[in-house]
């Protein structure tokens, strides 16, 4: 029998109903023999709504008394999941991230985890309770309460499976898994049975939102078999993140010979497309320094608050990058500084500007592959502001408004077969 982490996002716990079903739902897992830790968010839009309540009492609330609020959103689902199991006769008890031990640096809103304790988790799991973990919280040395960033509930899932030595984690969302672009925008876009750690990493960062891209991160260096499952479908089989080297094991040979012979139809050592996305949560910033020796001290500013940089672009002394939408202000501040001090000349927030990537491999190899998405999204007066590319990420800038047109050109490009079809 294993030991698994299941994380239930916002919306399967959204009512007491659902709150009820997953109960059952973990209930049978319990009853098949299985050891497990269950990591919950906030009910629904519960963390909006926070965040809307403290906006009303005040113009800018600290970061420190945000996270103080925030965490109280998934203490009160991990507190009614425990009491809708005790119901189903599971021994269960709900555990905050603090009395978890999931120890984190300081900063407030985006804290990084630095390790976790757990020893409460195993002593109630040699008890056989099913333990449920508060997600997206945690505390630092100085024993102040932080939040993880917005979706971190997934990457205290899979931080909780390395701690306890799981041996698989299933995050349950309300989606059926992975697909090739987002089925909200391209209909057509094919679930994936499988996918690789890499390729996830590359998806996640770039604006996939199934998965918080740390989590990702996490189970590729833990290799931790993660998969992502529809939580209101008890069949689904969902989509597993798995390494490159698992993907060939145990899939079936008619699948093999499939993927050999879409591989084939394009040529084996042509650039393959996994996945389009584009991500409406960022912002691009672009950056005129003043030398280019001073980047350190903009990358300085950025890690201190764990602001992202996202396929920066680096070039005659100017850089530009895409980060979260929501750390503009603080941005702003950075920016404002780095010019009084010298070291910025002038800077660009451009918010309606963001990132559209294909992910997929050989991307790096010449210029085949960006050139045949500039034609297709030319072909619609789609003229991205700039683009780079790794081997396994292709990413340009694109108006915000012309960001899903974007999506669905290269989805049907690259992933439906026939361009007309
Ligand atoms: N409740 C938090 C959020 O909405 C964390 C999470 O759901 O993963 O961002
Ligand atoms: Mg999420």
């Amino acid at each position: 029998m294993s030991l698994r982490v299941q994380k239930f996002g916002g919306t399967s716990v959204g009512t007491p109903e659902r709150v009820r079903r997953v109960a059952e739902r973990i209930a049978k897992a319990y009853r098949a023999g299985h050891s497990l830790v269950v990591v919950v968010s906030a009910m629904g839009h519960t963390t909006d709504e926070l965040i809307d309540l403290a906006h009303q009492v005040s113009k800018n609330p600290s970061h420190r008394e945000m996270d103080m609020l925030l965490t109280a959103g998934e203490r009160i689902s991990m507190a009614l999941l425990s009491m809708a199991l005790e119901d189903c006769k599971v021994p269960a008890i709900s555990l905050t991230g603090s009395q978890t031990g999931i120890i984190t640096d300081p900063s407030h809103r985006r804290a990084r985890i630095r390790r976790i304790l757990g020893s409460r988790v195993r002593a109630a799991l040699e008890e056989k309770k099913v333990v449920i973990v508060a997600g997206f919280q945690g505390v630092s040395e100085n024993k102040e309460i932080t939040t993880l960033g917005r979706g971190g509930s997934d990457t205290s899932a899979v931080a909780l499976a390395v701690a306890v030595g799981a041996d698989l984690c299933e995050i349950f969302t309300d989606v059926d898994g992975v697909y090739t672009a987002d089925p909200r925008c391209v209909p057509q876009a094919k679930l994936w049975k499988k996918i690789p750690q890499d390729l996830m990493v590359e998806l996640a960062t770039r604006g996939a939102g199934v998965l918080h891209p740390r989590s990702v991160e996490l189970a590729k260096q833990f290799n931790i078999p993660l998969f992502v499952k529809n939580s209101l479908k008890e069949e689904s089989e969902g989509t597993a993140v798995v390494s490159r080297s698992d993907l060939q094991k145990g899939s079936s040979k008619a699948s093999a010979k499939e993927s050999r012979k879409v591989e084939s139809e394009r040529g084996m050592e042509e650039f393959q497309v996994a996945g389009v996305t584009a991500d409406l949560s960022k912002i691009l910033i672009r950056i005129e320094l003043t030398r280019p020796t001073t980047l350190p001290s903009l990358w300085e500013a950025a890690a201190k608050n764990h602001l992202s940089v996202i396929a920066p672009f680096f070039a005659d002394g100017k850089v530009s990058f895409f980060s979260d939408r929501d750390g503009l202000v603080e941005w702003h501040k950075n920016l404002e500084h780095l010019s009084l001090s010298g070291f910025v000349d002038s800077y660009k927030i451009e918010k309606d500007w963001v990132p559209l990537s294909i992910v997929g491999d050989r991307f790096s190899q010449d210029g085949a592959a960006l050139a045949q998405v500039i034609e297709v999204l030319g072909r619609e007066n789609i003229v991205p502001l700039l683009g780079t590319s790794s081997s396994l990420a292709l990413t340009m800038a694109v108006r915000s408004d012309q960001a899903d047109e974007g999506v669905r050109l290269l989805h049907r490009e690259f992933l439906e077969g026939q361009k007309d079809g």
